[in-house]
């Protein structure tokens, strides 16, 4: 059978088994092995080294997932996003980082990079004269996150991948919002694909781990260093992680269908003044995610009126739950100013349109009446305190 051409649910439940030839059994035996036998002495087998049966089984189903020619699986998304960025930098070089990132990969570059001689440039905006702009003589690397965290501004990949060729840069990608389901940046021309697999490949906020998906030449040089930084996944894990993905193209559909009935049902609500989801059509890069996105998303952020406490209102709600992390089967939401833009200035929060009226909400697999529900009751509970004070 010719899997190249196998649709999205079918890689996910099959691509990269491993065989039981001996029991016949239905999923990938799990090999714990830190030793094999080589047959040749440069063929060695390790975990660290990236290539243990399940380890290569994994990378092969998420290389099918974002039409990669390889990948590697690490023990976290910040694992993933380090040693890619250090895999193509070096002292006297220059990296451009889009304005609106991730805080881990944020402060892994404020903190980190200077003292490995490696300069970084922020851009102001999302536009191609934004990118442009901040481009120098050493610049090697340029990378983005589409959807950004947490107002879900769209950055153009055509427009990165052509700037990438025409300075001859390596383009990275942080695809973690969007999943391999709804965005495949390499077939937009972006080099490096990276993961937090914590998030939508995991599912289930019970596994810690990331990937990156590339081409083998940009694979190999990744594999290099990532070697001897160590930061590969337990083979335990590994195996947990492709159990998990062989539902995610089922969970990340549920959760953006769901998605959009809420904001959908927040854009009519008279408690919220406003809605971020690219999938409405009053989002301003609406157009961009149609075009670059094959659904919208499981992430909605919207801001409360001014008479209602969003703490009051996030404690308020019953069936979801307060919490950092997102992407998730369950629904959690979480105050981005309290938490991940927490270290930023009140006055560059604003410059970037965080208030403390915003809310990002995680939309999970449940009922959507039930996730209704329990946001009308919040609502209505909140409002009739505030009648009482
Ligand atoms: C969570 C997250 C990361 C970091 O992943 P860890 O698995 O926590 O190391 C990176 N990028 C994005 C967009 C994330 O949401």
């Amino acid at each position: 059978m010719n899997t190249k051409n196998l649709k999205l649910n079918t890689i996910c439940t099959h691509i990269g088994e491993v065989a039981d030839n001996v029991y016949k059994g239905a999923v990938s035996p799990i090999y714990t092995s830190t030793s094999y036998a080589y047959e040749n002495i440069d063929e060695k087998r390790y975990p660290r080294y990236f290539n243990t049966p399940n380890q290569q089984a994994l990378a092969k189903k998420l290389a099918a997932l974002e039409h990669a020619e390889a990948a590697l699986i690490f023990g976290s998304g910040m694992a993933a996003v380090s040693t890619s960025l250090l895999a193509f930098l070096g002292a006297g070089d220059h990296v451009v980082l889009q304005k609106v990132l991730y805080g881990g990969t944020y402060n892994f570059v404020v903190e980190e990079l200077e003292r490995f001689g490696i300069e970084y440039s922020f851009t102001e905006g999302l536009s191609k004269n934004d990118f442009e702009k901040a481009i120098k003589s050493n610049t090697k690397v340029i990378f983005v996150e589409t959807p950004s965290n947490p107002l879900l501004s769209i950055t153009d990949l055509k427009m990165v991948a052509s700037l990438a060729k025409k300075h001859q840069l390596v383009s990275m990608i942080d695809n973690t919002f969007a999943s391999p389901v709804n965005q495949n940046p390499i077939d937009f021309g972006i080099d490096v694909v990276i993961h937090s697999a914590t998030k939508y490949l995991g599912g289930h906020s019970d596994i810690l781990a990331g990937a990156v998906c590339a081409s083998e030449e940009n694979i190999e040089k990744i594999f290099s260093l990532g070697k001897n930084l160590g930061g590969n996944l337990s083979d335990y894990t590994v195996w947990l992680l492709e159990r998990s993905i062989k539902t995610l193209g089922i969970r990340v559909k549920a959760q953006n269908r769901n998605a959009k009935k809420l904001a959908k049902y927040f854009s009519k609500n008279e408690a919220i003044a406003k809605v971020y989801y690219p999938g409405l059509k009053t989002h301003p890069d609406y157009e961009l995610a149609r075009e670059q996105m094959n659904g919208f998303g499981g992430m909605v952020s919207f801001e409360l009126k001014g008479d209602i406490d969003p703490l009051q209102f996030t404690n308020a709600l019953e069936l979801i739950k307060p919490s950092m992390s997102l992407a998730g089967v369950e629904s959690t939401i979480v105050s981005p100013t309290k938490t991940s833009h927490a270290l930023l200035t009140a006055e560059e929060r604003a410059h970037q349109g965080i208030n403390d009226c915003l809310l990002r909400l995680s939309v999970g697999i449940e009922d959507k009446r039930d996730l209704i529900a329990d946001f009308e009751q919040a609502i209505s509970k909140v409002k009739a305190n505030s009648i009482l004070i």
